[in-house]
């Protein structure tokens, strides 16, 4: 595939760092962006510089096994995450890790963002799985959103961020940018009463929809015939799925572990089963 030149790359990392950070992504020291230069070669930004204020310095080009190229200082801390969704997605041209505020307060009250809630969302991205924890920086980590990453593009870790991969950096920006955005609207709506979610026959068409529209990741692309496979049971109208509005664990293949709660009992079913 044709990519765009080093120069414009570089630029790219730079930009998206401050985008990053002006939009309270992350903050200070956290996350790490990196870019396919080459098969074998990704440009990623340093460990311990300010994604609102990278420069070329920041920037390091190091091999697909984690070895330096070029740069100064050492690669990013998450490398191995970053590498794991390389070796794993030969359709991701780039990686953003950060830590967006919402969504790790999600994790962090135990409350899972893996619902179908809004049509955009469940076309683009399907759900959005939080990952069980590992500590940060830990090739446990990596492995964990190795795993992960075959079926999700975007993803929640628990008790510390959100990765984010995408054919470019905008594209990974845009992701990030919408799982902050549904995590603000949820908690309005928990705010405001609870969360309805759509009927599972509209989630089922709309994901199917957006996998033969727009793609995905490979495992969910290979379902799209099976509706709402990669989707979690909460969204499916499959029988013995359980009931949508239920509490619970939403078990998804060991990564998705957050408790579904509700402030107060859910309202009445968008399919009109309920009051
Ligand atoms: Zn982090």
């Amino acid at each position: 595939m044709r990519r765009p030149p080093e120069r414009q790359l570089r630029n790219q990392l730079i930009e998206f760092g401050r985008r990053c950070y002006e939009r309270r992504l992350l903050v200070g020291m956290d996350g790490n962006l990196s870019v396919r230069l080459t098969e074998e070669l990704i440009l990623c930004t340093r460990t311990g510089c300010h994604k609102g204020m990278l420069t070329d310095d920041d920037l390091v080009l190091i091999d697909r096994r984690g070895n330096k190229v070029r740069g100064q200082g050492e690669s990013t801390s998450e490398t191995a995450m970053h590498l794991a969704c390389y070796r794993e997605r030969a359709d991701v041209e780039a990686v953003i890790h950060a830590h967006p505020p919402m969504c790790v307060a999600f994790s962090l009250a135990g409350v899972s963002m893996a619902r179908c809630v809004l049509p955009e969302v469940v076309l683009t991205l399907g759900t959005i799985p939080t990952l069980t924890y590992e500590t940060t920086g830990t090739s446990a980590l990596a492995e964990r959103v190795a795993e992960a990453v075959r079926r999700f593009d975007a993803m929640v870790l628990d008790h510390h961020g959100a990765v984010c991969v995408g054919p470019s950096l905008l594209d990974a920006f845009c992701k990030l940018e919408t799982m902050e955005h549904v995590a603000h609207i949820m908690k309005a709506a928990r705010d405001l009463g609870g969360v309805r979610d759509l009927p599972p026959e509209e989630s089922e068409r709309l994901r199917r929809t957006g996998l033969l529209r727009y793609g995905g990741p490979p495992e969910a692309v290979a379902m799209v015939d099976q509706p709402g496979a990669d989707l979690p049971e909460v969204c499916r109208s499959c029988s013995g799925c359980g009931n949508p509005s239920a509490e619970g664990l939403v078990p998804e293949a060991g990564f998705t572990v957050a408790r579904v709660t509700h402030a107060s009992p859910i309202l009445a079913r968008v399919d009109g089963s309920g009051r």
